[in-house]
Parts: C-alpha cells; structure tokens; sequence
C-alpha cells in the first residue's frame, strides 16, 4: 500500500467509510502525497496527456476565440484573463502567444492561474516565465473585474459524490475497508432532497453523480460575468446531464482500480455539463458543443495547414496525427465538448451558437 493509502485506512478505521468525493479529493490533493503534488502528470511521460499538449493549435484557437469575445464586448481596458487547472501552463503560453497580434489585448490583461497544486505553479511559472502571472486558491479570490476565463480538463478533477438508487431512496457509494484493502461500499439509504429531479431517469440500481464543488464555481464565475462583463470557456469531457458510474482512473495511460494504490493514479468524473449550465443562471450559456466541432469552426484546418508548410518527414506525421487526435469524433473531437458563459443580450463566443 502507498503512504497515503496506509493515512486513509487509519482514518477509515478511526472515524469509519469516506464518500468518493473525500477520497478523491484526497488522492489528487494531498499536500505530500497527492497525485497533483507528486508526479509529472501530463504529456507521453505522464499518465495522461491533454489537447494543449497535443498541439500548440488548441490553446491558440480559443486563445484567439476568447480574445475576439473581449473585443466582441467593447475591449474592456483593465480585465482578468484567468485559467482554472492550468496544468503546465502550455494552453496560457499559446493563447498568450496567439493574441500578442490582438491590439490592446495584453495591455489590459492581468493573468491569473487558480492553481491547488505547488508543484504544477512552478512549471507554470517556467512556461509563462516573461509574462506577469498571479496565482490564485480559488476563484472566489479573483478581482472584481470584467472576467474573461478559460477551463480545460479542470472540473473533471474535481471531487464527485455517487449515489444508488435504492427503493427506501439513495445509497452513497463510501470508501472503506476489507481487512488491510480500501474498497466500494454503500452507505444505509436516505432520502435526498436535491436528488428528488434524478428519480425520473433512474430505476433500483441506477446510479449518479454530484459535484458539489463544480456548481459552485460556476456559479462565482457566472455572477461575475453577470456583474463585470466578460466570458468564460470550459471544455471537458463529460456530457449534458450524466448518468452512471463514470470516476475513473488512468495510470501509464491505462485505466487502472482506482482504490489499489491511492495518489498514484489520476482520477476522474464525466463532467455534467447541464449541472454546470444550471449553476450559470446569472449569465447566457451557449449549446454544448463538440470539441472537434468547435475546433472546425474556429478555424483548425487552415491553422493545421499553415503550420503544416513549414514541416516534413516525422515531424509533420505527428502534426497531421495531432489534429486528427483533437478533432476526429473516435478521438477527441466527440467525447470532449465545449461550453461557452457570456453575459445575457451579448453575442456568444466565436465557434459557440
Ligand atoms: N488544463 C490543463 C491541466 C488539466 S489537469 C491541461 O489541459 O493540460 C487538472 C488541473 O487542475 C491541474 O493543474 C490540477 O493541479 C488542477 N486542479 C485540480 N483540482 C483543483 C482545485 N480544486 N483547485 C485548483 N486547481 C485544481
């Protein structure tokens, strides 16, 4: 067993079974033995690899995509651009790099990174070295100020809660113990009032998930919108209104047992991209939109063209193979989609109906 894996059969043993959502929170988190904190997570090397580290294409595309919804909105002088989950900060490096063309753009910019993780802020702070950037815990402490942001692969990570239908009502699903190994179990049915609007899509069995977290930021964003102006882009797997067990982990890019060796795997939830439009009631939310859609109608393929001249050999197998990845529907290009927060009465985000 790891070392966080022995901290948390401690604390089953003492205070009994952990909801999903601690354990995940937990596994990701820890500040010595969290997968955030510990591992170079992302790329070939890493468990997992995202769209900015595909190809420099994603980042720029809605870099330009949220400037042109800054200009859309009167160019705001002073605003935040913001990132929640950064990463290694390569999506911020390219959008940066994509608008320094957009005039007055990063004049007005003050960049903001909400970041958990103290080992992701300091790649973050070698990736955009050259650029003034502040990090922020949450995205309750960014200014008040017209709020341009962007969110990728970030509220899958976020801790979910899962919950079984049970003829007496829900069961949660709990972390606890069987003898020295962490397994599933479910906690004694209760009824839940705020899963009274799930009863007409599940049957005995059916399960679904909650991300307390995830509602409220969206709705901190939202109402800052609402109040300053501004756009938001989140962009994530998942889909409108999911149903089922989907936390899942990835180690070596492979699913993995999510409870055999905590804080080494990275975990995740299908993000329920109609919990995150509910939570926006401030502000207009556009169509949920595929990623390899949205990628298409901003303008990939003239991007990848372009690009693409200035390559050969390997090099431009892996650039052909890039965009294919970001936007084929059996790749990316379906499973990840993309929602776009504006103000109510503003034109959506480009690529966005
Ligand atoms: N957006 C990046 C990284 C996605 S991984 C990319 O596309 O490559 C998720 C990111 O969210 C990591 O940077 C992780 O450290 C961060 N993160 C996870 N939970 C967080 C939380 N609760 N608050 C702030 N950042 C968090």
């Amino acid at each position: 067993m790891t070392a966080l894996g022995d901290i948390l059969i401690r604390r089953i043993r003492e205070t009994g079974p952990i909801s999903i959502a601690d354990y995940m929170a937990e596994c990701l988190l820890h500040p010595i033995h969290g997968y955030y904190t510990t591992r170079p997570v992302f790329g070939a090397k890493g468990d997992f690899t995202t769209a900015p580290e595909i190809s420099q294409m994603f980042g720029e595309l809605l870099g330009l995509c949220l400037a042109q919804a800054w200009l859309d909105q009167g160019a705001p002088p002073a605003f935040t651009l913001a990132e929640l989950g950064p990463g290694r900060g390569t999506l911020m490096a390219d959008l940066l790099r994509a608008t320094r063309g957009v005039p007055g753009f990063h004049a007005a910019a003050r960049i903001m990174l909400v970041e958990a993780s103290p080992r992701l802020r300091d790649t973050q702070r070698e990736t955009l070295a050259g650029h003034q950037v502040t990090w922020r815990d949450s995205v309750t402490d960014l200014p008040d100020a017209p709020l341009f942001l962007i969110a990728n692969e970030f509220f899958d990570a976020l801790p979910i809660r899962q919950f079984q239908r049970h003829p007496m009502g829900w069961q949660e699903r709990l972390v606890g113990l069987d003898g020295d190994r962490l397994v599933a179990g479910l906690s004694v049915p209760m009824q839940l009032d705020m899963l009274t609007a799930r009863m007409s899509d599940t049957s005995t069995g059916g399960v679904v998930e909650v991300c307390p977290a995830a509602a409220g930021i969206v709705t901190e964003i939202a109402q800052r919108i609402a109040t300053h102006g501004g756009a938001a882009l989140i962009i994530d797997y998942g889909d409108w209104h999911s149903l089922g067990d989907t936390f899942q982990a990835l180690t070596d890019h492979a699913f993995a047992d999510p409870f055999a060796a905590p804080g080494t795997a990275d975990l995740t939830a299908h993000v329920d991209f109609e919990a995150l439009a509910l939570a926006a009631t401030a502000c207009a939310v556009t169509a949920l939109t595929e990623q390899g859609v949205l990628l298409e109608r901003l303008g990939i393929t003239a991007r990848a063209q372009a690009l693409a001249r200035r390559l050969s050999g390997p090099q431009l197998e892996a650039h052909v193979a890039a965009h294919r990845r970001l936007t084929h529907p059996e790749e990316m290009g379906r499973l990840f989609k993309a929602m776009a927060i504006h103000t109510k009465g503003s034109v959506p985000p480009p690529g966005f109906d």
